[in-house]
């Protein structure tokens, strides 16, 4: 565990559910035998992208948002090096919904892990698009008005290769999922249920520990009517895998019977001719 330790100090509340991610991630990348020089670990902005200080290995922190869409790209451009992306709900499920979009449909080969805590936490508990009807919120104190984004529902509506879902709460069950998900060849999609005990108050450590129960993988209609439906009990673990789906790269006709990665075909192209044409 010390190889991915950080000397930085964590910022996160006590209590906060990240702490719990972070153990899980690095346990997980142990467990794989991987080293923190043979992984790329993107961050969105968030609370949880304060997770970029304190693990160590290549790390990138990106705009908020856009975490999976630079992600995508490093997964592309060396296929060799398994990229991990975190992000929040606030960020991916709002203006980064489109870039979750297109990554499920065209499953990039990479893994993306949602910091669910139902809020934007670092700009102090505003409601996201996942906050429950009627939740009184800081900068919502009557109440939220709008209707919540189903997202897994949303996410199997998309056709994916690889559903999971996980609470911090339980980190061994965690930490095997996260192995799953970066082990999955396509796009793996992790919905981590994350206490705030901040700023979220209807989602607290008991709570996720009293309805959150293990499942083994199911079939897709199956998966997604467990997934969805989180009225009694919340379904965790890897709901649904299709280890057939070829990934973005494996179907490109282009790329067949190459065996250079995109990162070794960069090339430096000398422009001056053309701006001194301009100029
Ligand atoms: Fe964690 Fe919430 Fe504090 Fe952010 S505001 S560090 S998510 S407890």
């Amino acid at each position: 565990m010390k190889d991915y330790n950080c000397k930085n100090q964590c910022t996160w509340c006590d209590g906060c559910g990240n702490y719990g991610i972070l153990t899980a991630i690095k346990r997980a990348l142990i467990e794989l035998g991987l080293a923190p020089h043979q992984v790329l670990i993107c961050f969105d902005v968030g609370c949880h992208g304060n997770m970029s200080d304190t693990l160590v290995g290549y790390r990138f922190h990106g705009l908020h948002g856009r975490v999976i869409s630079l992600s995508a790209g490093a997964a592309l451009a060396n296929p060799d090096v398994p990229v991990i992306a975190f992000g929040g709900d606030g960020a991916c499920f709002s203006e980064g919904v489109g870039h979750l979009v297109h990554a499920i449909r065209s499953n990039y080969n990479m893994t993306f892990i949602l910091h669910n805590n139902g809020n934007y936490g670092l700009t102090t508990g505003q409601a996201s698009s996942l906050t429950p009807r009627g939740e009184k919120m800081d900068m919502a104190p009557l109440g939220t008005v709008e209707e919540p984004l189903n997202s897994m529902d949303f996410v199997f509506s998309l056709n994916p290769s690889f559903v999971a879902r996980g609470f911090n709460g339980n980190i061994s069950q965690l930490t095997n999922i996260l192995k799953s998900a970066i082990y999955h060849q396509g796009f793996s999609y992790v919905d981590v249920l994350q206490a705030c005990p901040t700023y979220n108050k209807f989602v607290s450590h008991e709570y996720l520990l009293e309805k959150c129960y293990e499942c083994e993988p199911m079939n897709f209609e199956t998966a997604r009517k467990a997934a969805v439906d989180t009225s009694e009990k919340i379904a965790t673990g890897v709901l649904y895998q299709d280890k057939t789906r070829p990934t973005f790269l494996d179907q490109l006709e282009a790329r067949k019977g190459i065996d250079s990665r995109l990162v070794d075909e960069v090339k430096k192209v000398d422009v001056s001719a053309l701006l001194a044409k301009f100029s």
